[in-house]
């Protein structure tokens, strides 16, 4: 996994301080696509303008490569607002059922889905099937079957599916990659990670059928994600545990609390857990035979923080990004891949990958997938 630069982690910052003091968002570049211009910016259409899709839009503008070009929704009137802050025509605002007309828009080259997670397959098949490259949000899906499906969709249509996994492109994350596979903490033995939150009621997160089940598909994901590009290794055996306490009516579908334990090939053991119930800021403690490493606030938008020691080095560095850097090195990454035809870092396989693992820890904790 290459990391990043010191001047591009600047630039990171530089931008997004001109974003936060921008009072109007500029006009998007609007050079017309041609296949004569391989360097003219990728056109987004975003699938979902809800809170995610909030992040994503600015985030996509900051970008020298990125522009959005379209947007799909079942609300009119919040189409037309967002449509009018990022110079979208009302010729390129789809709602649900007329989506598959995007196949005929040529100022579209990719899709962002920004759906509840059951349906995110649906729309990137969709999308493949309509030519235009996708990428997904995070979890995949809510199935292992589901997941291949638009894997396979995307081949058949030669077109690219990346999962937005931001940590795999986040410079602090990159930082303890790097930290790890330098051999700085000796041999890694041990990983602990949590994320979680206290989940308000009457939401779709809290719902089997969209959200596929609790917070591992929405926010142990990350731990799990992150135990696997610490360790550049797949685990081999998992063992997991869930709970629910509060029966004060959120928990009808989904369980509450999960945990779980992984072992690596390598010997190195991990330990995890996630929750609905309470507030758990996201962070990985890595303990290695020479030192240890911690990233505090490792999965959300920003104010991430890296401490680690290992003999004659001390390091305790917060990271001055803002949001929306994630979402712009996200985004800047996959136009990238676009651009030069490469097969993104966090691709479909990747998201395949957790995929099974959550399946192995809902069957291992006894819950029915
Ligand atoms: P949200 O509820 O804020 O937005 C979902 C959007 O989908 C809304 O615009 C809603 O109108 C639309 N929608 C269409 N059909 C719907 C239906 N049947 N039920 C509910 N909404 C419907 O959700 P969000 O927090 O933006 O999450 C969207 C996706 O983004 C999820 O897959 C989530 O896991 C992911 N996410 C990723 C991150 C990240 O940091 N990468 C953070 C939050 C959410």
């Amino acid at each position: 996994m290459s990391n990043f630069t010191r001047r591009e982690f600047t630039r990171l910052s530089a931008l997004t301080l001109a974003a936060r003091l921008a009072p109007v968002l500029r006009a998007q570049d609007a050079t017309p696509p041609s296949s004569a211009n391989p360097d003219r910016k990728i056109g987004y259409a975003v699938i979902g303008l809800g809170q995610i899709a909030a992040h994503f839009l600015p985030g996509a503008l900051l970008t020298t490569n990125s522009r959005i070009t379209a947007l799909v929704s079942g609300h009119p009137e919040k189409a037309a607002r967002i449509a009018a802050q990022y110079d979208v025509p009302s010729t390129s605002i789809y709602n649900y059922e007329n989506f598959d007309n995007i196949a005929h828009n040529p100022a579209v080259d990719a899709v962002y889905v920004a759906l509840p997670n059951s349906m995110h397959a649906e729309y990137t098949i969709r999308a493949a099937k309509a030519g235009k490259h996708v990428m997904c949000e995070k979890p995949m899906a809510t199935s292992v079957a589901d997941s291949e499906a638009m894997i396979a969709a995307c081949k058949a249509a030669n077109v690219k599916l990346m999962i937005a996994y931001r940590c795999h492109y986040e410079p602090t994350n990159l930082r303890a990659i790097q930290i790890i596979r330098d051999g700085s903490l000796g041999k890694v033995q041990a990983i602990e990670s949590s994320f979680g939150f206290n989940i308000s009621p009457q939401q779709w997160r809290l719902s089997k059928k969209l959200a596929g089940g609790g917070p591992l598909y929405d926010v142990g994901i990350y731990s799990l994600n992150a135990c696997r590009y610490l360790t550049g290794e797949e685990p081999e055996h998992i063992s997991a545990y869930a709970s629910t306490i509060d029966r004060d009516g959120r928990f009808s579908e989904v369980e509450e609390n999960v945990s779980w334990t992984m072992r690596f090939p390598s010997g190195i053991v991990a330990s995890c857990a996630t929750t609905y119930g309470a507030n758990m800021p996201g962070y990985y403690r890595v303990y290695g035979s020479k030192g240890w490493l911690q990233v505090d606030q490792a999965f959300v938008y920003e104010g991430l923080r890296l401490r680690a020691e290992w003999p004659g080095t001390t390091i305790d560095e917060l990271n001055p990004a803002k949001d929306p850097s994630h979402f712009m090195a996200e985004t800047a990454h996959f136009s990238r891949d676009i651009q030069t035809n490469q097969e993104p870092r966090a691709n479909g396989q990747e998201g395949l990958h957790d995929m099974n693992y959550i399946a192995q820890i809902y069957k291992s904790a006894g819950i029915k997938s």
